[in-house]
């Protein structure tokens, strides 16, 4: 436990002679058992992932949590006041650790030391893992980091004292646990239909509606499937337009247009048109073979005319 500091406990409105402060207290019931409290804080002996590891540092001779009366971590959750949830909560782990969390006596205060515990962190929306531990226990302080440092972690506790000692034993608001009759327990989710995707959200609820009404629920609805048109005519089709041939298409196209060129160059220079090109292209065929019939050119002639031209102009 912390050394005991009386000015810590004075209560201001009787005030108390200077000389006096360090061996009389004048104070209320409430700051003193707070402050027993928040002095002897005795964590629950666990941790789920890298994040342990600081807190075993923070734990350890260095930093010494020991200073915070917090050293006795408890191996059992009935001897355990803070639940520090160090790591990564998967959807197979989410079930003992609520069911620790109710087995802690009140008052008792929850820790979200990490990115993870607090909100999934790099792992968020994974397949195996829960989206924060608030999910499914109340959380006092989160810690951010990945992971946190020990005096991140330091911070956090420390911060967890200042709520502890805000709270007053007048307001049963501040300390549920003593109010009417036993808290009760938080509900223990059942790994599978418990655990569920809340993007799913409208789909549970539209079901839990058809349930509500006796109506048949989680049935999927598979679409209707569209008629298909009988595909043999026009496989046969396909198959007498393209050539005997299993050739890529891309390929065939290329090698008749080069044909078709040769053909055109034969005709240019008075040849006839071989007859497989003529028939696939006639109109091609055509129009080379007038060609063919033009005159050839005559540089002498184009130049004694141009030079005509001028002379007249
Ligand atoms: S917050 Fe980072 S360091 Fe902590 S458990 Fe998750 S991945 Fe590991």
């Amino acid at each position: 436990m912390a050394q005991l500091d009386l000015r810590e406990l004075h209560n201001t409105e009787f005030p108390i002679p200077n000389e006096m402060q360090g061996n009389v207290a004048i104070t209320s019931l409430s700051k003193i058992y707070n402050w027993s409290r928040r002095s002897a804080m005795w964590p629950l002996l666990f941790g789920l992932a890298c994040c342990a590891i600081e807190m075993i540092a923070t734990a350890a001779a260095r930093y010494d949590l020991s200073r915070f009366g917090m050293e006795v971590m408890r191996a059992s959750p009935r001897q355990s006041d803070l639940m520090i949830v160090s790591g990564t909560v998967t959807k197979k782990m989410v079930v003992p650790i609520v069911r620790l969390y109710n087995q802690m006596p009140e008052p008792k205060y929850v820790l979200a030391m990490g990115a993870c515990a607090s909100g999934g962190g790099p792992f968020k929306e994974g397949y195996n893992v829960v989206s924060g531990i608030d999910t499914y226990i109340p959380v006092d302080i989160y810690v951010p980091g990945c992971p946190p440092t020990p005096q991140a972690l330091l911070y956090g506790l420390i911060a967890l004292q200042k709520k502890i000692d805000g709270q007053s034993l007048a307001n049963l608001d501040d300390v549920p646990w003593y109010g009417v009759g036993p808290n009760e327990p938080t509900p223990i989710p059942i790994l599978g239909p418990d655990i569920i995707d809340p993007r799913q959200m409208d789909l549970i609820r539209h079901q839990a509606q058809l349930a509500a009404q006796g109506l048949p629920y989680g049935t999927r609805e598979v679409p209707a499937l569209k008629p298909v048109a009988p595909s043999v005519p026009k496989v046969a089709a396909k198959a007498q337009a393209a050539p005997a041939t299993d050739e890529d298409p891309a390929k065939a196209e290329r090698l008749k247009k080069r044909e078709e060129a040769l053909a055109r160059k034969r005709a240019a220079e008075g040849g006839a048109a071989p007859t497989a090109v003529a028939e696939a292209a006639p109109v091609v065929a055509t129009a080379t073979a007038s060609e063919g019939e033009k005159k050839k050119f005559d540089k002498q002639a184009m130049l004694e005319k141009i030079r005509q031209r001028k002379a007249g102009g």
